[in-house]
């Protein structure tokens, strides 16, 4: 693992059903009950990563960048940013939740 330590991230979790969903939504995409936030491990997989060359006018500033879609060991998947985009990060790589931008998570292969 990085030297990076793991952060908790927020997920909502179904009151009625419990399904776990990264959100945001209002209702549980299973049986539309209500949602509630709860702090999960930011340690999960890695399932995809893609390079976004040419940013929409909002991140434009910010150059490239890497966004990931991770599966959480809690149980859903989450899409967020991955900070060390290289040959080495393959689909099936551990990754930590190791920092947020805004209302997104940043993501650190090991
Ligand atoms: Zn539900």
């Amino acid at each position: 693992m990085t030297n990076t330590p793991s952060i908790a991230i927020t997920v909502l979790r179904c009151v009625v059903c419990g399904t776990l969903d990264s959100g945001p939504r209002d209702l549980c995409p299973k049986c539309f009950g209500a949602l509630a936030p709860e702090k999960v491990s930011g340690d999960g997989t890695l399932m995809s990563w893609t390079m976004i060359r040419r940013p929409p006018a909002a991140f434009r500033a910010e150059g490239t960048y890497a966004v990931a879609l991770v599966k959480l060991d809690a149980g859903c998947q989450i899409t967020g940013r991955l900070a060390n985009p290289d040959e080495q990060a393959t689909p099936g790589k551990r990754v930590t939740a190791t920092g947020h931008k805004d209302t997104v998570t940043i993501f650190t292969a090991e």
